[in-house]
């Protein structure tokens, strides 16, 4: 009798231990599986639309890759119908995010180029036309060339890009003027600014952005 009762402990203890390892197993490999997630680095994809000459393209496309290499071109496709606003001929820019945020996968943020005029909802007026917006946070942002300044397109239409992308990371508007992240209140400031600033830096790498030095 007392025999059976220590057989019954020792596979008691036995069985405990095989499932304590088995959960313990299981717990590690979802742990590491979310700390792989984590690790895996953001990709950037830039989304022309057809309307966009491809030397404006390029141009913007290499001064994102010299920011963060992890950038990838994706072939021109033209806007999407529902977000052209017809009663002032241009785009609506919150559709033409949610279209490019349904095409992006995770761990990729994707920005829209494009040469239309766009708009969106700014308090109680309904169409208020933008160089860019970026939802915080979000997976894509959008870009147009239509209210850009001659003076330096090229230069303020990667700048603006680079703004619009960290507002889709979580980023807020940044006190430092050489940031990308600067608020122009308006103005054309892209010529002082060169940098995500070591602040903004750190928070992209939290976000999974990693940058070759
Ligand atoms: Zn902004
Ligand atoms: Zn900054």
């Amino acid at each position: 009798m007392k025999r059976g009762i220590v057989a019954l402990i020792v596979l008691t203890l036995f069985v405990g231990c095989g499932y304590f390892l088995f959960i313990s197993h299981n717990y590690r490999s979802k742990i590491n599986g979310i700390l792989s997630f984590k690790k895996r680095p953001i990709r950037i994809q830039v989304q022309p639309f057809g309307d966009l000459s491809a030397s404006q393209v390029s141009f913007v496309y290499d001064e994102i890759r010299k920011v963060y290499s992890n950038t990838v071109l994706l072939k021109p496709v033209a806007l999407p119908s529902n977000s052209y606003y017809v009663p002032r001929d241009r785009y609506k820019a919150d559709s033409i995010i949610h279209w490019l945020s349904n095409s992006t996968p995770d761990s990729c943020v994707t920005i829209g180029l494009t040469s239309k005029d766009i708009s969106t909802v700014k308090g109680d007026i309904k169409d208020w036309g933008v160089i860019g917006l970026g939802f915080q946070p979000g997976k894509a942002c959008v870009v147009s060339t239509s209210r850009l300044s001659n003076k330096n397109l090229s230069e303020q239409f990667f700048k603006v890009s680079l703004h619009e992308l960290g507002h889709t990371q979580g980023l807020e508007h940044c006190e430092n003027k050489a940031c990308f992240m600067r608020d122009a209140e308006g103005h054309n400031t892209t010529d002082e600014e060169y940098e995500f600033c070591p602040k903004c830096r750190s928070v992209l790498i939290k976000r999974g952005w990693v940058f070759k030095s």
